[in-house]
């Protein structure tokens, strides 16, 4: 197999094997991936325009059985000085501080609560849909629609339809980690195999609703398990445009693994686990060369730090991410966010600019909806709301069971 062939037939935008993708990953020059993967970008979006969303994340419990060894922001059941789960008024006002920040969507995902049952989800989001129309919701990664499967006894047919009915119009990629089962097996053996986060997808693209995808690297994986992951994600794509004309996955989002404060980084193996910023940069450059029908690749900002994430569009990623406006999940596991976890508009211009490209504000189908080409232009700086700190109990067992009677706040 010859590296600079391979090269070429990305220049020429020819399709990849499994087999050259791993040669290049093993193989080829960091500069010639970024220049290759700087050429797929361009075919597949074109020119010099790098967007970002206005968005806030919220994670409505923290309460989650399933223990995975990479993750510090879940709490169990009963360990009430941790544990939490949003009330209604708690939720309302951070959408509403998002709204007043220009956001456009929120992106909605938290543990796998035991005791939360079915109607807690659909109520929710029937709520939030009537009340706040305004506001796209991103909801549940393929994981946590698994769990509303166990405790309802439905299938993810039957709860991703009701959920789309209800106003949900995408699930976010979350919980993709490595889609390889003895990885997943190693790491967080309760948590959704690989066959199922695609199938639970392969459910959504069927009904229209948006979805990302997302992935780790770090977890002490191989070359040939990062690619069968990427091969998931590229079959379960052209599986959807074969079958319904249109995109499933509409965005790929890399990061490497953070165990800083995790069961992982007290583990005997810890120095092995995580990856170098080099690494990502050649795997950010090896996805959206492989990924050739996953028209978006978004820089991790919040997880690699904004020098990192301005390299990263030199990697082929055409997109900026969101504001975030409040992080919880990777900053508790010691990503940099963890002391900022949110940026303001201004601040996205600036570090796209520096990047080298022009700052475009983008919703969450990734069109455009304003283009900042004067450098000179300055959005009108906007006060964040403060960092969540700590977790606090605000609803208690009794009161969701009230609640999802329907006597909501
Ligand atoms: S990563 Fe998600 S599923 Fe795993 S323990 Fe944390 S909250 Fe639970």
């Amino acid at each position: 197999m010859n590296t600079q062939t391979i090269l070429q037939k990305v220049h020429n935008g020819e399709r990849i094997t499994y087999e050259e993708g791993l040669h290049l990953y093993e193989e080829a020059e960091m500069l010639d991936l970024a220049e290759a993967a700087n050429a797929r970008r361009q075919q597949l979006v074109p020119g010099d325009l790098v967007t970002y969303l206005i968005d806030r994340n919220i994670n409505y419990t923290n309460v989650c059985v399933t223990d995975c060894s990479f993750c510090n922001f879940y709490a169990l059941p009963g360990d009430d000085a941790k544990s939490y789960v949003n009330s209604k008024a708690v939720l309302g006002q951070k959408i509403e501080e998002a709204l007043s920040l220009g956001a456009t969507r929120i992106l909605m995902q938290g543990g796998h609560h035991p005791d939360l049952p079915y109607e807690y989800y659909t109520d929710l989001v029937r709520w939030i849909h009537t009340t706040y129309p305004a506001i796209e919701i991103n909801a549940f990664s393929p994981s946590e629609i698994q769990h509303m499967g166990f405790v309802s006894g439905k299938s993810w047919e039957e709860i991703l339809g009701e959920l789309k009915a209800l106003g949900l119009a995408g699930l976010p990629g979350g919980g993709g980690e490595i889609l390889d089962d003895e990885v997943r097996q190693r790491v967080s053996p309760k948590k959704i195999m690989s066959e199922d986060w695609i199938g639970v997808m392969k459910v959504a693209h069927s009904l229209g609703l948006t979805t990302t995808s997302t992935m780790v690297i770090g977890f002490r994986e191989t070359l040939a398990q990062r690619m069968n992951h990427l091969k998931r994600l590229r079959d379960a794509q052209d599986e959807a445009q074969a079958k319904y004309g249109r995109l499933g996955f509409n965005a790929f989002i890399s990061w490497t693994l953070q165990i800083e404060n995790t069961p992982l980084g007290r583990s005997r193996f810890r120095d092995e686990y995580g990856s170098t910023p080099a690494e990502y940069l050649r795997h950010t450059a090896i996805s959206r060369i492989f990924l050739d029908n996953v028209p978006h690749h978004q820089a991790s900002w919040p997880t690699m730090g904004q020098k990192i994430a301005q390299t990263a569009l030199h990697f082929g990623c055409d997109d900026y991410g969101s504001t975030m406006i409040e992080e919880n999940v990777v900053s508790a596991a010691g990503a940099p966010t963890a002391t900022k976890c949110a940026m303001n508009v201004g601040e996205m211009h600036r570090q796209i600019r520096l990047g080298g490209f022009i700052p475009a504000q983008r919703d969450s189908s990734y069109h455009i909806l304003n283009v900042y080409d004067d450098p000179n232009y300055q959005p009108p700086v906007v006060e964040l709301p403060p960092v969540q700190q700590g977790f606090v109990p605000v609803l208690s067992l009794d009161e969701i069971k009230i609640h999802t009677q329907g006597n909501s706040n």
